[in-house]
């Protein structure tokens, strides 16, 4: 259903089941497991799907070490296993990484570690070995302790001679490294935008619109307003998810509810085009606690790095940027770990920053704040409304399929419905059917290429960037006369046609910024902007004046969000 159908649909009839206010992996999460289980379900998101705390993170699937710190082992024991299933179900996108721990200390993490678990610490500082091996330790046997297969491998500790010998141009300080493995999200943007195709394919009754924020509401409705084009729309739910992620009491305000759920903590990455720094590191990711105990990570994102992360407490989500302290901070620690490299901020081609949606506490310091998730529930009865709200509070990307699950039992139970279906062995996307040896893809390729008669490096792309939906892709690409892109040969304008006819694309930054990895790998040009817009004209119909604004917008946001200044 295109967006001109969905809206004359609400038109029609604003009843609906659930409306889910905020298009961000968790309300997107929520809508396809809504979707699969036959209720009617509208999500509609203010901005672009995905772009908020979820188009900020570290782009690691993982069960969080770190947190067994802070006693969360139920958390750890979830995430590790939504790591596994991620890897499992869309591994055109989530890949096994080899993560490296180096270390400088021995022993002060020991004492600092049942401290820091009785809550009587307040300053995080530096973890010794000891502390990190135990870590790896309980992490392994959460693995193992999840049966089958095993997805990754377990940890192995490294001597310093070991250490040096296989990253030559780490700092000889190094007493030991350890190397274990979680997962690579490496678009999640993407990934997060398969899973809602996937549930808006699943059941005709779910729909799901970006550029489409919720603005008020009383009684039993609530006010839509379109984005586009400034039109407002009712719709009456039996029950609201909000889902807004960092702005969820902002949105509950809007319905006259003043709560107090998120505590937020802005966090900032540097994407940089380094390659010394790219070669140091392999395929690995190095993950570690900086000198102050904040932890930070040296990332292997495709052929650039990316460097993160801060965690700073924060009242309004709309303002966070990448700052210079941060950047300094960033390049300062890397310095540590790699001291010949010469990393400058002229090597940054992109920057971002976000809101960890985290609940409101009295922690002393935000790494204390926990990781988990909760659904916080006001109900109908306390307020003007006629409906319930669920608020989803927390949660990491990798363990929003858990989340999502809960949620929906909950509304499930509440609609009086029953569980049909899980999503816990669904595969995502491009995810479905993908090849699981090389030999394999080689196969998928070479059929594929054949069929469309497109070279094999092309097709080989597809699936890089797809999955298997590279079939569908190639498929129309091969369908009528395309061309390579003058500026970025290794796009088609067919290819970019078909993201837009199919990954409800409004804007030009939707398509650098979210549907592909244009910006974040800093491959863009005055030039590759203004023939994007020209592509993008002809699928959606803009005039000289809307391809001008387009350009406009996106080089401003580009330039004021990303520091991107072309
Ligand atoms: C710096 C950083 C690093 C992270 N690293 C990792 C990591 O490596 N691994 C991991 O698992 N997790 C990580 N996380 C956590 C994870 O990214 C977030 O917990 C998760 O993305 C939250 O998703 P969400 O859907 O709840 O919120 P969001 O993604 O913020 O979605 C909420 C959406 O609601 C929309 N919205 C707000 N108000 C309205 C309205 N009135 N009407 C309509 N829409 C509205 C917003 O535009 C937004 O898109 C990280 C987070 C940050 C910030």
């Amino acid at each position: 259903m295109n967006r001109q159908e969905i809206l004359s649909r609400i038109k029609e009839n604003p009843e609906v089941s659930v409306l889910i206010v905020g298009g961000g992996i968790n309300g997107i999460g929520v809508f396809r497991e809504l979707a699969l289980n036959g209720v009617d379900v509208l999500l509609v998101e203010r901005g672009d799907f995905c772009s908020g705390a979820s188009a900020a993170s570290s782009h690691m699937a993982h069960g969080g070490i770190r947190y067994l710190e802070n006693g969360e082992f139920r958390l750890v024991r979830e995430a590790v296993r939504e790591r596994n299933l991620l890897i499992q179900n869309a591994p055109h996108l989530v890949k096994p990484l080899p993560t490296t721990i180096p270390m400088f200390k021995r022993f002060s993490g020991l004492l600092n570690a049942p401290l820091k678990f009785l809550k009587m610490l307040d300053k995080p500082s530096e973890r010794g070995s000891l502390v990190i091996k135990l870590g790896l330790m309980m992490y392994d046997a959460y693995t193992d302790a999840q049966g089958g297969n095993r997805i990754v491998p377990r940890h192995k500790f490294h001597s310093r001679k070991k250490s040096l010998a296989n990253w030559k141009l780490l700092n000889p300080e190094v007493l030991n490294t350890a190397v274990y493995y979680d997962g690579a999200i490496l678009q999640p943007e993407r990934l997060a935008v398969e899973i809602l195709l996937d549930a808006e394919n699943e059941n005709p009754n779910a729909r799901a619109l970006n550029y489409m924020s919720m603005i008020g509401g009383s009684e039993n409705t609530i006010i839509l307003r379109d984005e586009l084009t400034d039109e407002n729309y009712d719709v009456h739910p039996k029950l609201v998810v909000n889902a807004a992620g960092p702005w969820i009491d902002f949105t509950n305000r809007k319905l006259g509810l003043s709560t107090r759920f998120i505590g937020g903590t802005k966090g900032s990455h540097i994407v940089v085009k380094h390659d010394e720094l790219r070669e140091a590191i392999g395929e690995n990711e190095f993950f570690f606690e900086n000198k102050d105990g904040r932890i930070v990570l040296i990332f292997p994102l495709y052929d650039k790095v990316l460097i993160g992360t801060s965690d700073i407490a924060v009242e309004n989500p709309d303002e966070v940027r990448c700052t210079e302290e941060e950047v300094e901070y960033f390049l300062e620690m890397v310095k540590r770990v790699f001291p010949t490299i010469k990393l400058t901020p002229s090597n940054i081609v992109f920057q971002f920053s976000g809101v960890r949606p985290l609940p409101h506490s009295g922690a002393k310091t935000t790494g204390q704040i926990s990781r988990d998730h909760s659904i916080e529930v006001v109900s109908g009865d306390w307020t003007n409304l006629s409906f319930p709200i669920y608020s989803l509070v927390g949660g990491k990307w990798t363990s929003f399929r858990a989340f999502s699950e809960q949620v929906t039992d909950k509304t499930l139970a509440f609609l009086g419905m029953k569980r049909q279906k899980d999503t816990r062995s669904l595969p995502i996307g491009g995810g479905r059917g993908y090849p699981r040896t090389a030999d394999e893809l080689k196969r998928q390729i070479e059929s594929l290429s054949a069929w469309t008669a497109l070279p094999k490096d092309r097709v080989q792309i597809l699936f890089e960037r797809y999955g298997t939906r590279a079939e569908s892709i190639a498929t129309f690409m091969s369908g009528g006369t395309d061309q390579v892109l003058r500026s970025l040969p290794d796009y088609t304008r067919r290819e970019i046609i078909f993201l837009v006819q199919h990954e409800k694309i409004h804007h030009l930054d939707d398509l650098i910024l979210r549907r592909s990895m244009l910006a974040m790998l800093g491959r863009l040009t005055l030039d590759s902007i203004h023939e994007l817009a020209g592509v993008l004209s002809n699928a959606l119909g803009w005039g000289d004046e809307q391809i001008s604004a387009e350009v406009a917008r996106t080089l401003s946001i580009l330039a004021d969000r990303h520091g991107v200044r072309l």
